[in-house]
């Protein structure tokens, strides 16, 4: 009867405390605080440069590519990083990494070539206006290279991304011209496919359509002289072998997933791994991701600022 007793006032206690937003919230942040004293813990602990050691030993040193969607200050959002973050990131990236294209990865797969230290590739992917904007100006500063992955139906078009829908913001998306000019200045432009399709929704012709009309597509306006392709969403659940063999047959170098993971010398070009970067990664996180410690939930802050 005790215990029954003890464990009704329990319940209501919970409840009360849940209704409470600030003991929630304290909770979660409690949580990250421990989160980040955990990953400091591992980062010093000497392991890292352990397995860092081990792989300059072996020659097998990590290429990490990176995937970011939009850069700019307005939105606040799993899909963004805000200016400042950015350029903190990618200052500390051109301080302590070889940043290479992916063009230049490429050569290095083929040729089986080990890489002298720990390297970095950065893309983008979707095609939104405020990376020609935000991130380009921080790019060149620091004069590093990108790839941008786009999906042409919606190059220079009013069609929202479905993914988009729920803030009611349509975003600008960048023109032809503007790819054009990017690609001048050196940088890569790559295919995200036609529209922003889950391919595993799709059917065989369909998934080989999507591949081979956004080659077309991307060659005709001569902005792709290497051709790369990453699929939209690019989750574990929507990479199949049959998607990567269609992109081979449809003529591409390379295909790369998001859904985390690190790359070397003898990856295979058609599933290099990808990391995203959101806001819900801060600065510690970034650092410990590109010393090859995964984070499973990169968004977790992000989720803080919107409760
Ligand atoms: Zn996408």
């Amino acid at each position: 009867m005790a215990l029954i007793l003890l464990l009704r006032k329990f319940r209501i206690c919970t409840i009360r405390r849940l209704a409470d937003n600030n003991w929630f919230i304290r909770k979660i942040i409690m949580f990250g605080f421990i989160k980040n004293s955990l990953l400091q813990l591992i980062m010093h602990s000497g392991t890292v440069q352990a397995v860092n050691f081990a792989h300059s030993i072996s020659g097998c040193h990590r290429i990490i590519i990176l995937a970011y969607h939009r850069i700019n200050d307005n939105t606040c959002d799993n899909m963004t990083v805000c200016c400042s973050e950015f350029d903190r990131q990618i200052k500390f990236i051109a301080d302590n990494y070889p940043v290479l294209s992916l063009g230049e990865v490429l050569a290095c797969l083929q040729q089986r070539r080990r890489l002298a230290r720990p390297s970095v590739v950065v893309t983008f992917d979707d095609g939104y206006r405020d990376v020609l904007i935000n991130a380009i100006p921080v790019l060149k500063k620091y004069n590093l290279p990108a790839t941008f992955f786009v999906n042409t139906e919606f190059v220079g078009s009013d069609k929202q991304f479905y993914h988009d829908l729920r803030f009611g913001i349509n975003f600008d998306k960048l023109n032809w011209d503007e790819l054009k000019y990017m690609n001048t200045m050196g940088f890569e432009i790559g295919s995200h496919g036609v529209g922003h399709h889950r391919l595993t929704s799709l059917s065989d012709e369909q998934v080989l359509k999507e591949m081979a009309e956004s080659k077309r597509i991307l060659v005709e306006k001569k902005i792709a002289k290497r051709l790369f392709f990453a699929p939209p969403f690019g989750r574990r659940e929507d990479d199949s072998s049959k998607a990567r063999a269609f992109a081979k047959k449809a003529g591409y170098e390379c295909y790369l997933t998001a859904y985390g993971g690190y790359n070397s010398f003898n990856s295979d070009p058609f599933s290099l791994k990808r990391v995203v970067i959101g806001p819900g990664m801060n600065f510690l996180a970034f650092r410990a991701c590109l010393q090859g410690i995964a984070i499973k939930k990169p968004y977790f802050i992000a989720k803080i600022k919107n409760a």
